[in-house]
């Protein structure tokens, strides 16, 4: 067991590559992007919701609003228990800027 990193909310500097794969889900793609977060060194999972870019009520709830070449960013989103952790957080408190997915992924279908 390694020590584990004290929640710290705190944007990490630079850019990670995830691995990104796509998941149809009833007809919505989500993609998912799973990595080691580099500031806890655990591994974890973020799914992003259809890259749709109009959702007809509740706006951009939850979603990327505008899907583009910029980095994507996500918080920290591991299992393992960090403190001194807010009740309703999740990870170590890292905010993560992703490398985008492959057009492959993200292009229409
Ligand atoms: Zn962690
Ligand atoms: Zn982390």
């Amino acid at each position: 067991m390694s020590p584990v990193t004290e929640y710290r909310r705190e944007r990490s500097p630079g850019v990670v590559t995830f691995q990104w794969t796509a998941e149809d889900n009833e007809g919505d793609r989500e993609l998912i992007a799973a990595g080691t977060c580099p500031v806890c060194q655990c591994p974890m999972r973020r799914s992003f919701g259809p890259v749709q870019p109009l959702v007809s009520k509740g706006g951009f709830l939850g979603r990327r609003q505008d899907p583009g070449p910029e980095p994507w960013t996500t918080s920290c989103r591991c299992e393992s228990y960090h403190q001194p952790r807010p009740a309703n957080a999740r990870g170590c408190g890292a905010l993560l800027s992703l490398a985008p997915p492959p057009a492959s992924l993200t292009g229409g279908s």
